[in-house]
């Protein structure tokens, strides 16, 4: 289970921001984690209360916005969720795709005050 490790990055880089910006409190992080990134939103926010134990973000919300994984067939240039398709085009079948979207992990908003 990497989530942990990933969690207590976004904290460290939270707490810097927070630091470099003379921010008090955090009210919310905004992550965005796609479909096809190996991280598993439940285990994410499983691990986050323990993790802001002691930090800066104690009080702090996490949100996940989870990105569909889609892919473009390489055959018809057809886009579609590759893990509702199991990685097949529903249109020719074909199984080569390049992705589109769904390999994101990263901070996407921060409400502070
Ligand atoms: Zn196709």
């Amino acid at each position: 289970m990497h989530e942990l490790g990933l969690v207590i990055q976004v904290i460290k880089t939270v707490e810097k921001y927070m630091k470099e910006n003379k921010l008090s409190t955090v009210e919310s992080i905004v992550l965005q984690v796609g479909q096809l990134s190996e991280v598993y939103p439940k285990y994410l926010k499983d691990v986050y209360p323990i993790a802001v134990e002691d930090t800066l973000l104690k009080n702090t919300e996490l949100i996940i916005e989870e990105t569909a994984g889609i892919g473009q067939c390489d055959d018809c240039h057809f886009n579609y969720n590759l893990v509702e398709n199991s990685n097949e085009c529903p249109v020719c079948s074909s199984k080569k795709f390049s992705i589109i979207s769904g390999k994101e992990f990263l901070i996407k908003e921060l409400h502070a005050y």
